[in-house]
């Protein structure tokens, strides 16, 4: 069985961001999990180290987020939102607005974290036109932004690794400088906050009258290398954006609903966008769904009679699923009633000091946090900062060398990612730790 099931995967899928070749050398089948594990085919286990690719909250098969799939299963699995609800996507749009940043109002569903972003920049972009502003068309994007892999959310992106074969394709966005502090000249945390500011004023100032919004990542900038924005650069680029009449939209993808510390990175400074996307989190890792926030104000600007044109014609086929919405509420109920935000907001403290330990290790430049983010940059001088070259895929061979010793997680370029479940104890987040250092260390003893 196992043989036949590894030859069938390398003959008839493609998966995403993989050159398959590399799949083909060091296949990899999981057939089941159970809390921050998961089991191949096998029966090798391996701790979810990046929680399926950001989105574990809770572990796998927790019996509550099982159960409620199960009890809606029993109802209904699907039905449409346009023009009509459900009772699980209803509910959840309350309890999703109870928890949101006060000023967001209303919730519009979609199924990943790119179509959450698309909606954002498709809401902002038919606003201005709506209330009688259409020369507001453009958009202010981050350098080393991501938003999602569909041609709206690339536009706004700016990895040139991801996004530069697509140049033709995408809109034109403005972008602006994000700080990077271990690769700032000054190094200097509020230095390089204030030059991005600076810098991002000059683009409003010469620019406002022609911009819809500015996208940004919360808090910390996750594909592009777990970069952690220093302290009031949010803020700031909210005070930026308010004074110059441009929209904010904030993408909590992968930062919300705790994986920060908060329920939403915003927070962090008391930040309220005007859109927010969310997805990842949201179905404790479980379904598809995602949503974007947005403000009473947005929101009636689309409202209407019907021949005024108004109307936000945009949607997806699976938009509002009652499965995905069931177990997104029983997500949001256990959130709450085993106080994850706070715990992970404990436990980061123990994994900081845990992370700290890298840094004995030659080749650890620099390690970034936050909450139960977590980004290790491997250099090859942490003198002069200088990167690895490319070609040595050290990043990936240190992932892969984990692998081997028990634990998954996938490198962004000499980055190693950590992100486990939200719900890890200390003694798991050790072991876990544990495997990275001896990883880190057996492969770039040998790289240099
Ligand atoms: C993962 C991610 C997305 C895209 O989400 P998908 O569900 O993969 O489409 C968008 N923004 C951020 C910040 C992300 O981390």
């Amino acid at each position: 069985m196992t043989k036949a099931i590894i030859d069938k995967s390398k003959k008839y899928l493609w998966l995403p961001f993989t050159q398959m070749k590399d799949y083909d050398h060091d296949p990899l089948i999981i057939e089941s999990g159970n809390g921050v594990k998961v089991k191949d085919i096998f029966g090798k286990e391996y701790y979810d180290g990046f929680s399926s690719v950001w989105l574990n909250v809770h572990g796998h098969r927790k019996k509550e987020l099982d159960e409620a799939i199960k009890n809606q299963l029993e109802k209904i699995a699907h039905s449409t939102l346009l023009g009509m609800t459900n009772v699980p996507a209803t509910e959840l749009a309350e309890k999703l607005i109870e928890i949101s940043p006060e000023n967001l109002t209303r919730v519009f569903y979609s199924d990943s974290g790119a179509t959450a972003m698309e909606i954002a920049l498709k809401m902002a972009f038919q606003y201005w036109i709506n209330i009688g502003r259409p020369e507001k068309q453009k958009f202010i994007a981050m350098q080393n932004g991501y938003h999602g892999d569909t041609i709206g959310a690339v536009s706004v992106g700016s990895i040139e690794l991801f996004h530069q074969v697509y140049g033709p394709l995408m809109f034109d966005s403005y972008k602006s400088s994000i700080p990077y502090v271990y690769r700032s000249e000054s190094g200097d945390p509020n230095q390089c906050r204030d030059e991005c500011l600076y810098e991002l004023e000059q683009l409003l100032i010469e620019k406002h009258e022609e911009i819809a919004a500015l996208s940004i990542e919360s808090m910390i900038q996750g594909a592009a290398g777990m970069i952690v924005m220093p302290e009031g650069f949010l803020s700031g680029v909210r005070e930026l954006c308010t004074k110059y009449d441009v929209l904010l939209i904030v993408d909590e993808v992968a930062t919300g609903f705790g994986r920060t510390g908060k329920m939403f990175a915003c927070e962090h400074e008391h930040v309220q966008p005007d859109l927010m996307a969310v997805g990842k989190g949201i179905t404790g890792g479980y379904l598809p769904i995602a949503a974007t926030f947005t403000t009473e104000k947005i929101y009636e600007a689309f409202y209407d009679d019907y021949d005024q044109m108004k109307t936000f014609f945009h949607g997806h086929s699976y938009t509002g699923n009652q499965l995905g919405c069931a177990v997104a509420l029983e997500n949001l109920r256990l959130l709450k009633t085993e106080n994850i935000v706070d715990e992970v907001a404990k436990k980061a403290k123990v994994l900081e000091r845990l992370l700290d330990t890298l840094y004995t290790l030659p080749h650890v430049g620099d390690i970034r946090q936050l909450g139960f983010m977590c980004g290790v940059e491997l250099v090859a001088s942490k003198e002069t900062k200088e990167p690895f070259p490319n070609e040595k895929r050290v990043g990936y061979r240190v992932s892969l060398k984990m692998r081997e010793l028990g634990m998954l997680t996938r490198p962004l370029g000499n980055t190693i990612v950590f992100m486990p479940p939200l719900a890890s104890t200390v003694e798991e987040l050790e072991e876990m730790i544990a495997i990275m250092k001896k990883a880190i260390h057996e492969v770039t003893s040998v790289a240099v």
